[in-house]
C-alpha cells in the first residue's frame, strides 16, 4: 500500500536512534570498555581520539580535543594571543557562536555579508572590513561546504592575519586548490574548530569539540589554553580555562570516526535525491555547489522566493513533515551583537536569507520513500 501523508511514524529531521542501531554492538563494546578503565577524564580513548582524527585529517595535522565546538573557537582566539580591543571579521549569517566568543573575549566582532548562492562570507566585504587592527577572520563553512579558502587564504597572507575556520558544520568536507592540492576542511587556516554536539555530522552522545592547526607551537599553547594554562601541572604560565572532551565520549567518536566517511556518502546521496526531485520547481533554489569543496551537507538548506517559505514550512508541518530555519535572524539584527556600525539594511543578502531559506530533514538514515513523500509535499505546495 502506498504511504500517505501525514503519516506515523512522524519523519525526524535527524536520525540518530537509527544511526546508533547500525553499530550498536560497536557503540556498546566502547562505551563499556571505557566505563570499565574509568579514566573518565583525558583517558586513553582522548589521546587516542585525537590520534584518529589527526590522521584521518591529513598528514602533520594535530587535533585538541576540548568541551564543545564553542569553546574551540574560544580557545583558539585566545591561543593567538588576541587583545581586548581587537577586530575579528566574520559573518553575520552564521550561528551565535561563531560571533559569541569573539565578543565574550573582549575582541570587537565585525561582521560582513554573505554570498546569496553558497551562503559564505562575502570576501569583497572582508577586505573592505580589514583595518591595522583586524587580528583574525573567521571564516564559517555554513551547511557542510567550504567558503572560498583560496582566495580568502591569500588575503589573510597580504595582511599577515590569521584564519580561524569554523568546521562545526563541515568535518569530513575537503577543499581543492586551483595547484591540485586537497586538504580536510578545518586544516587550511591558521587554526581549524569543530563540534561533536549530537546532531553534527561527526556527534557523539553529548557535548564536545575538537581544534586543529598545522603548527606545532600553536597545538602547544592550544593545548595550555584548553587545560587551565599549564604545561607542567600546578604551573600556570598563562590565563587558560577548563575545556575537556570527556574519555566516554571519546570512545563514541572513536566508533563513528570509522563511519564519518560513509556518513557522508549518505547524505551527499540523500541530497541528489532532493536535487532531482525540486530540480525545476519555480520559487525554489536548491544547493549551489562549489567546484573546490565537496559538500558533506550537515543542511540541506533551500532558498524558496516570493514570501513563500513560512507558508511552505507550514504545509510541510500538515503533512508531518519538518523543517528549520537555520537561522531566522542574522547576528547584527540580534539585540546582544546590534551596533551604530550596522544600520539597517546593512548586510541585504543576510537579511534576505533569513526570510528565505528553510533547512528539510538530513540525515544518514533517511530512506528514498521518505524523501519521495518530502519532495511530493512540496510538489504539492508549489502546484497549488
Ligand atoms: C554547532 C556550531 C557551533 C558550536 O558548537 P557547540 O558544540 O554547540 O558549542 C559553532 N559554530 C557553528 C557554525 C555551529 O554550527
Amino acid at each position: 500500500m502506498a504511504q500517505h501523508l501525514p503519516f506515523d511514524p512522524p519523519i525526524p529531521m535527524v536520525d540518530l536512534v537509527g544511526q546508533h542501531a547500525r553499530i550498536q554492538s560497536e557503540l556498546d563494546q566502547a562505551l563499556l570498555r571505557a566505563s570499565h578503565e574509568a579514566a573518565y577524564i583525558q583517558g586513553p580513548d582522548v589521546v587516542a581520539f585525537a590520534g584518529e582524527l589527526s590522521a584521518y585529517l591529513g598528514e602533520g595535522v594535530h587535533t585538541i580535543p576540548c568541551a564543545n565546538g564553542t569553546d574551540a573557537l574560544q580557545i583558539a582566539l585566545m591561543a593567538l594571543g588576541l587583545q581586548p580591543g581587537d577586530e575579528v571579521i566574520t559573518a553575520t549569517f552564521t550561528y551565535v557562536a561563531t560571533a559569541e566568543v569573539i565578543a565574550l573575549l573582549g575582541l570587537t566582532p565585525v561582521l560582513v555579508d554573505v554570498d546569496a548562492d553558497t551562503f559564505a562570507l562575502n570576501l569583497d566585504q572582508v577586505r573592505a572590513a580589514i583595518t591595522p587592527q583586524t587580528k583574525a577572520i573567521v571564516p564559517v563553512h555554513l551547511y557542510g561546504q567550504g567558503v572560498d579558502m583560496e582566495s580568502l587564504l591569500a588575503l589573510a597572507a597580504e595582511r599577515g592575519i590569521p584564519v580561524v575556520e569554523d568546521t562545526a558544520q563541515a568535518l569530513g568536507a575537503r577543499y581543492t586548490f586551483s595547484d591540485g592540492r586537497s586538504l580536510a576542511l578545518g586544516t587550511l587556516g591558521t587554526i581549524g574548530c569543530t563540534s561533536f554536539f549530537p546532531s553534527k555530522n561527526l556527534g557523539c552522545m553529548g557535548d564536545g569539540g575538537a581544534v586543529f592547526t598545522r603548527d606545532a607551537a600553536l597545538a602547544e599553547r592550544i593545548k595550555m589554553m584548553a587545560n587551565h594554562g599549564q604545561k607542567v601541572k600546578y604551573r600556570h604560565d598563562v590565563v587558560g580555562c577548563n575545556s575537556r572532551l570527556d574519555t566516554l565520549q571519546a570512545a563514541i567518536l572513536r566508533v563513528k570516526l570509522r563511519h564519518l566517511d560513509s556518513y557522508a556518502a549518505a547524505r551527499q546521496a540523500a541530497a541528489a535525491r532532493y536535487d532531482a526531485g525540486l530540480a525545476g520547481l519555480a520559487g525554489v533554489q536548491t544547493p549551489v555547489r562549489r567546484a573546490e569543496s565537496t559538500h558533506v551537507y550537515h543542511q540541506y538548506t533551500l532558498r524558496v522566493a516570493d514570501q513563500q517559505r513560512d507558508a511552505l514550512a507550514a504545509h510541510l508541518k500538515a503533512d508531518g513533515i519538518p523543517s528549520m530555519i537555520y537561522y531566522p535572524l542574522p547576528l547584527h539584527r540580534q539585540l546582544a551583537y546590534q551596533s551604530a556600525r550596522y544600520p539597517d539594511g546593512c548586510f541585504p543578502v543576510a537579511e534576505q536569507l533569513c526570510a528565505e531559506v528553510l533547512s528539510l530533514p538530513m540525515h544518514t538514515e533517511l530512506t528514498a520513500a521518505t524523501q519521495d513523500l518530502i519532495i511530493q509535499s512540496i510538489q504539492t505546495f508549489f502546484a497549488k
